[in-house]
């Protein structure tokens, strides 16, 4: 097979003149950071997500710490989150003093479900992290009930779900008490960096404003320029993850092209799909009409005959990145010391997972590359 010049990155934002001008404009007016661009960009996001509030926060990382501080999660309280995520969702309530205990995954959708978070439930529970996988949604009805029946609070980290639907409606517009978004570039429209929170409670709302600001409530470029008084207080400390106008811009920019841009990741998802379909060594993702295909993540299997680390090294010699989603949490040394419990399913997709390149930039001929690739390192040739 010949290979190719250039190396395929395994993901790549995509920014245009549009981001540019838009940048552009904050960086000449009089206020760079969190603003009336800002106020203007969660306006959008949440009439797009069909939630009454948004908060946008410095990334999903710091959003998830701000949703763990205001639910009150703390010491004596414990979180379930899944086995198979990014560390960023467990962090949060440890950081907080809190406990997680980790559920299993489903192996073919690599999200968590109800059957996986019950065992892992007790008086302690608190509340429940579920991760929508590579931006499919997780079974929501039966996640909810379970939830509700157990008087716990359901969390979402949207992370990989910009775009994502369960039953026709946007994931965070009717579920969760609170969902996080993050515009890191790899994700499915992006800020440089950043997150964002959706949430119904106008309360929780409230306290969301004061986790982002130290614990201050008022809103100083308000202050500013009215030209009131900057008088302050403080109902309890908090740290701060604000966002920046100078991100909203770019933000503002991105959401309207977010449709787009996963359209064209379901075209290559989908050909992915049916080209892989018949290769021997290999477990495809679930396809689903709400799927937002933040990654394609297909795992070896025993046919195979080649190693996860062998495969991506394959790759990498025929210029083709690889990612990794994800490694097990309970497996990294700090969580493996605390936590025993045992997630095969998270266990093995940690083992053999790998994630193809995609993005919307990418051609159909750096698809056909990919699958080439494959094909050419599985079967042996
Ligand atoms: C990317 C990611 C995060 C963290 O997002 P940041 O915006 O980088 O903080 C959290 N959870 C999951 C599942 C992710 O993939």
């Amino acid at each position: 097979m010949n290979k190719r010049e250039d190396f395929l990155p395994f993901c790549r934002h995509q920014l245009g003149k549009e981001e540019e001008q838009a940048v552009l404009e904050v960086l000449q007016s009089a206020w760079i950071t969190t603003g009336p661009v800002t106020d203007a960009f969660e306006r959008e996001f949440a009439a797009r997500v069909g939630t009454p509030h948004a908060v946008a926060a410095s990334s999903c990382t710091g959003g998830l710490f701000m949703v763990c501080q205001a639910l009150g999660i703390g010491p004596g309280d414990e979180v379930v989150v899944p086995a198979l995520t990014w560390p960023a969702t467990a962090n949060a309530p440890v950081m907080l003093g809190a406990k997680v205990v980790f559920a299993d995954v489903d192996y073919k959708t690599l999200c968590v479900t109800r059957e996986s978070i019950e065992p892992c439930l007790n008086d302690d529970t608190k509340a429940v992290a579920i991760v929508h996988f590579a931006g499919l949604s997780c079974e929501l009805d039966s996640i909810t009930g379970l939830c509700r029946e157990r008087g716990i609070m359901l969390i979402e980290d949207s992370a990989h779900a910009l775009g994502s639907k369960y039953n026709g409606r946007h994931v965070g517009g009717q579920y969760a008490v609170a969902s996080v978004y993050s515009f890191h570039p790899i994700k499915n429209i992006t800020t440089g960096e950043g997150g964002m929170i959706t949430c119904h409670d106008a309360a929780l709302y409230e306290k969301l404003s004061l986790c982002k600001f130290h614990g201050i409530s008022r809103d100083a470029w308000k202050a500013y320029k009215g030209g009131g008084i900057p008088l302050y207080d403080l109902e309890w400390p908090a740290l701060k993850f604000n966002f920046t106008d100078l991100q909203a811009a770019i933000g503002r920019v991105q959401l309207g092209r977010l449709d787009a841009f996963n359209e064209r990741r379901r075209q290559i998802a989908r050909c992915y799909l049916s080209e892989l379909a018949g290769v021997s060594g290999l477990d495809l993702p679930a396809d689903s009409d709400g799927h937002a295909w933040h990654l394609f993540v297909v795992k070896l299997n025993k046919q195979a005959q080649i190693q996860r680390d062998g495969f991506i090294c394959r790759m990498r010699e025929l210029n083709v990145g690889i990612g990794i989603h994800f490694l097990p949490v309970n497996e990294l040394t700090f969580y493996k010391k605390q936590n025993p419990l045992v997630t095969p399913h998270a266990e093995k997709a940690g083992r053999t997972c790998v994630s193809l390149p995609l993005y919307p930039m990418m051609q159909d001929r750096d698809v056909c590359y990919v699958v080439d690739c494959i094909k050419h390192i599985l079967g042996g040739q």
